[in-house]
């Protein structure tokens, strides 16, 4: 990964290297799957919400570095965070990686707010453009396991 500071790449191998929140959950957790054809990543999400904040999220699947760690600090970062957080952190992680999100309930305030924490060390994908789907795929899949939840 030519270009990336050497602080933002180990942070990204010590995700790949010891992914966070790997596994499976049962049902009534929701499941969701993504792929990324360009790559061959595979990514499925499972996650467990109680009283509207993330109680559990588990990883698995395989991929590239830039795809399995983005899915291991995605997890760490939603994991016990109220869904409306949840989406703003999405919002802003999609933002970093210069994906046009459609206008919703979520204010700029909003996500400006949120903390990206280890998540910055993945902002050098953006100069690769081919990788950014290698990035997003975790979270593209966390929204596909969010729609899955029953309504409130
Ligand atoms: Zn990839």
């Amino acid at each position: 990964m030519p270009g990336l500071e050497d602080l933002y790449r180990e942070i990204i191998l010590d995700h790949y290297r010891t992914p966070r929140n790997r596994g499976e959950l049962a049902p009534p957790a929701v499941r969701a799957e993504g792929h990324n054809p360009l790559c061959g990543d595979e990514i499925q999400v499972y996650l467990d919400v109680v009283d509207g904040v993330v109680n559990d999220i588990k990883v698995a699947g395989q991929g590239c570095s830039i795809s399995q760690s983005s899915a291991s600090m995605m997890s760490q970062a939603v994991k016990g965070k109220g869904l409306a957080e949840v989406r703003a952190l999405v919002r802003r992680f999609r933002g970093m990686m210069s994906v046009e999100d459609a206008e919703d309930e979520i204010t700029a305030a909003e996500t400006a707010a949120v903390k990206l924490g280890d998540l910055e060390a993945l902002q050098g994908v953006v100069k690769f453009p081919v990788r950014i789907k290698c990035a997003t795929l975790a979270w593209n899949t966390l929204l596909l396991a969010m729609s899955e939840l029953p309504a409130a």
